[in-house]
């Protein structure tokens, strides 16, 4: 038998990180834990490379390395310690990896993502923003690399699975009229309109069907989640944004669909569940067992859709607007956006003002072509700063 992949999990001490880590765990004779890394949960880390025995383990600071590699040593491990951006890098490219879990939340995710892009790793992808802040110069690295792009997202791994193999001939090449993004709506799908200025953080993050990090699952409630995997699905499969359509589907069973010109509609279908897209990316194009429960469809019972609304969602708009202009338009929203989830995490601004803080930094900065990464890079700081600047004129 062929030996051990070995896997890098960028973000371990996540939720993404951690269903990772479950479904490596049910298969060691095909899985070993090369790398972890963890930023604030530290204490989550050193445990997870007790029981997974990383050969490397990233930390951000010089402090919380001597620390874990304090720990590590009294628990009998010899586990190597690396620091900050530089250590996620390496992690990522090096020689004896595999494949490459990228779980890191947010812009923070790109390099090190990218880092294992141009190694030319198997790069299973849970970051979308890395994606969405680089669009086509990450996707002329993965080319140029010949690395192999395996989307995580439940959606995109959706999409994945219903489109034929050579879907990279082109969409209509393949007989796909489009693409069905499947959302489920979040928290406030009801919730009364006026109510929304005043709903909370941990309201925002009690998602009705998944259990996910805390600024996706208010980028779930505002469903900028969707628009960023709008603009995701563009890239992944080489769509128009009108070739994508958002379909709000309350229960979260049907994961996405992929429209065929014959009439076909070609669905995902599983319980939401994100070892099922983790393990399905992991073993792709083998199948091996998540640990997921099998799918019962009379405890299910019906499925139901609704066309969202833009006024309830204005994120969604904002995104697709994003889309449509290109070039430095989606590093920006993504940005203004990671600004504002993170205020109306820390209670500093309410739920109705993430969208207004994107708009009024989307309308007030001009787009400029994005041709190298110092040019996103630039898009991202500027945003950063005019949704600081947003923010101290609130108060
Ligand atoms: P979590 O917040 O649960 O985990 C984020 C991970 O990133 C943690 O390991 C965290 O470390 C680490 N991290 C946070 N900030 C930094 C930083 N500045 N530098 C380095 N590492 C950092 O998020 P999720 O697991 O929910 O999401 C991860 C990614 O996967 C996101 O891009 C999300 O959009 C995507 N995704 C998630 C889904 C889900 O179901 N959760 C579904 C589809 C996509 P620590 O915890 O130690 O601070
Ligand atoms: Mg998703």
């Amino acid at each position: 038998m062929s030996r051990p992949q070995q896997i890098t999990v960028l973000g371990a001490t996540g939720s993404i990180g951690l269903s990772t880590l479950d479904v490596i765990a049910r298969h060691p004779d095909r899985y070993q834990v090369f790398g972890l890394s963890g930023y604030s949960r530290l204490a989550q880390l050193l445990a997870l490379c007790i029981q997974h025995t990383p050969q490397v383990a990233v930390v951000p600071d010089e402090r919380s390395a001597r620390q874990l590699q304090a720990d590590l040593r009294a628990a009998g491990l010899n586990t190597e310690v690396l620091v900050g951006e530089q250590g996620l890098c390496d992690i990522a490219s090096a020689p004896a990896v595999d494949a490459v879990m990228a779980a890191i939340v947010g812009a923070a995710g790109l390099r090190p993502t990218l880092s294992a892009v141009n190694a030319g790793k198997k790069i299973l992808l849970a970051n979308k923003e890395a994606l969405v802040m680089t669009g086509a110069l990450f996707m002329q690295a993965v080319r140029r690399s010949g690395s192999v792009l395996l989307p995580i997202d439940s959606e995109h791994n959706a999409i994945f699975q219903c489109l034929p193999q050579d879907f990279a001939r082109g969409l209509s090449q393949v007989g796909v009229r489009r693409i069905l993004l499947t959302a489920s709506g979040g928290p406030f799908r009801e919730t009364p309109l006026a109510d929304l200025a005043h709903v909370t953080p941990d309201q925002a993050c009690a998602h009705p069907n998944w259990s996910m990090g805390r600024k996706i699952s208010v980028d779930s409630a505002s469903m900028m989640n969707k628009g960023l995997e709008l603009i995701e699905a563009c890239w992944l499969f080489d769509a128009k944004p009108a070739q994508v359509e958002v379909v709000i589907h309350p229960q979260s069973v049907i994961h996405s669909l992929v429209d065929y010109i014959d009439g076909s509609v070609l669905a995902q279908l599983g319980n939401p569940d994100m070892r099922t897209p983790i393990a399905n990316a992991l073993a792709w194009p083998e199948r091996i067992n998540s640990g997921v429960a099998p799918l019962d469809l009379f405890s299910v019972a019906r499925l139901d859709f609704q066309r969202p609304d833009e006024q309830r969602f204005p994120c969604l708009r904002l995104a697709r607007e994003a889309a449509a202009a290109g070039d430095s338009a989606p590093a920006m929203l993504n940005a203004a956006n990671e600004v504002a989830v993170a205020a109306f995490l820390d209670g500093r601004i309410r739920y109705p003002h993430i969208a207004q803080l994107i708009e009024d930094v989307l309308n007030n900065e001009p787009v400029v072509p994005v041709n190298e990464l110092e040019a996103v890079f630039a898009a991202d700081a500027r945003a950063r700063e005019l949704a600081d600047q947003w923010l101290s004129r609130q108060g």
